[in-house]
């Protein structure tokens, strides 16, 4: 029997990890992913402004997976024929008994014009050294600033992570006085965050905002982008040198390409509370690529929820949990829907925290907190190197 993982970060690396350790050496599990490296996404947030190196938050996985007895497989998966139960890849056929999909998002620039020519984006390594590159050159001649998030986002939380971020590095560089800066969320309140918020943490982020002389605009879309400005669905125009923003995500071309999987207009694969595929028994989705049901009021302008780390490696661990089970010809899985996984986020409000808690991701939760942390990003850089130890280790099993 043989099991093919495709993409090896947050959710795919627990999966695979997890599976084999679960269901010993006579289950094969194969990963496929197109980089060879496993990378902490959310420190990149630190890379623009040289808090951390790519170096310092990636490491090469194959070294791990061997020892682990996981096969490595560096390639592109293209598309999946699920009647043959082969997987196609820019670098040959991989057949599977069971396939976990764990692929993550590809990012929608074309959400708008201009934002892919105009605006930075620092949820890849490429992008985060660019931004850096160009806040270098900013430092030279500031002027205004745009920070945000644009309709159909889903991943505020980073971008609010930035705008913090930026904040401090323009009082570091002494050119504070000289910058408006400006927020601009398609969310109906400040930390909404696609979770219908948490208590408090409106009132939290508007007095931040105030403190640290923040202009926003909450419930705005982004009609274009341009060099010097950023217009937005209200019509209003925001002047501009230096614009980051959070585009949507949708699924990556592998699952689009592959009609049989019947993913979502986003390209989201549809599953049970297993995290099997609706129809197909032997297919089952992790991670980002997983389709959640978001529960709140949509506001004017459309936003997403956000599908953090915790949950990802969460759902790797359900869907390794369920294929041993099945292999051990047990019938009953094990079951969790997205928005029942506890919330534990980390957000870094800039050498400051937010620590954010609760018993449920999505409403109605028993219970749910902020706890800020004013006087260090203590629990964010423990998550990071807690994290890249318990991977570079392959000790999956941990929460
Ligand atoms: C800037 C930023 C900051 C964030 N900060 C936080 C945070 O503070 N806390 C938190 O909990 N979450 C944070 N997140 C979210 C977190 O990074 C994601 O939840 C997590 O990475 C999702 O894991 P995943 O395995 O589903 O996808 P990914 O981690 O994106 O992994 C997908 C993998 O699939 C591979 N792949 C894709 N397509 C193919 C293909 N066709 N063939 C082969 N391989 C393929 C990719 O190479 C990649 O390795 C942040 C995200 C961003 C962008």
């Amino acid at each position: 029997m043989k099991t093919v993982v495709i993409g090896g970060n947050f959710a795919g690396m627990t999966a695979a990890l997890e599976l084999k350790r679960k269901a010993g050496k006579d289950h094969q599990v194969v990963m496929v992913d197109k980089s060879p490296l496993f990378l902490f996404i959310p420190s990149l947030i630190w890379v623009p402004f040289g808090r951390r190196e790519i170096k310092d938050i990636s490491f090469k996985k194959d070294a791990i997976l061997n020892k682990k007895g996981v096969d490595f497989m560096q390639a592109e998966a293209l598309k999946v024929d699920t009647k043959a139960q082969v997987v196609k890849t820019n670098k040959g056929e991989v057949s599977y008994d069971h396939l976990v999909i764990a692929t993550g998002p590809k990012v929608a620039y074309d959400v708008a014009p201009g934002v892919k020519e105009f605006a930075h984006y620092i949820g890849t390594p490429n992008g985060a050294m660019k931004t850096r590159k160009a806040l270098e050159e900013f430092k030279k001649d500031p002027g205004p600033i745009v920070i945000g998030a644009t309709q159909n986002a889903g991943c505020m939380g980073a971008a609010y992570e930035f705008l913090f971020n930026i904040e401090k590095w323009l009082r570091e560089q002494k050119i504070r006085k000289k910058v408006d800066l400006y927020w601009i969320t398609p969310e109906t309140f400040l930390g909404h965050f696609g979770i219908d918020g948490i208590a408090g943490g409106e009132t939290m982020l508007k007095s931040f905002m105030k403190m640290f002389n923040i202009h926003y605009r909450t419930e705005v879309g982004v009609e274009e982008v341009l060099e010097d400005k950023v217009i937005l669905s209200s019509g209003e125009e925001l002047p501009s040198k230096f614009t980051m923003l959070m585009p949507p995500f949708v699924g990556v071309d592998f699952v689009k390409n592959s009609p049989e999987l019947q993913a979502t207009q986003a390209g989201y694969i549809p599953v049970t509370d297993d995290y099997r595929h609706v129809s197909i028994p032997n297919i089952r989705a992790a991670g980002i690529a997983v389709d959640v049901k978001l529960t709140f009021k949509p506001g004017k302008v459309p936003f997403s929820g956000p599908k953090t780390g915790y949950p990802s490696d969460e759902t790797g661990k359900i869907v390794a949990e369920n294929i041993s089970r099945i292999i051990k010809g047990e019938t009953e899985l094990k079951k969790k829907a997205w928005g029942k996984i506890p919330g534990i986020c980390v957000m870094d409000a800039g050498k400051k925290e937010v620590i954010i808690l609760s018993n449920t991701l999505f409403k109605p939760r028993k219970f749910a907190v902020m706890i800020p942390n004013v006087i260090f990003d203590f629990s964010k850089v423990l998550f990071e190197k807690y994290f890249l130890w318990k991977t570079r280790h392959g000790l999956s099993q941990l929460p």
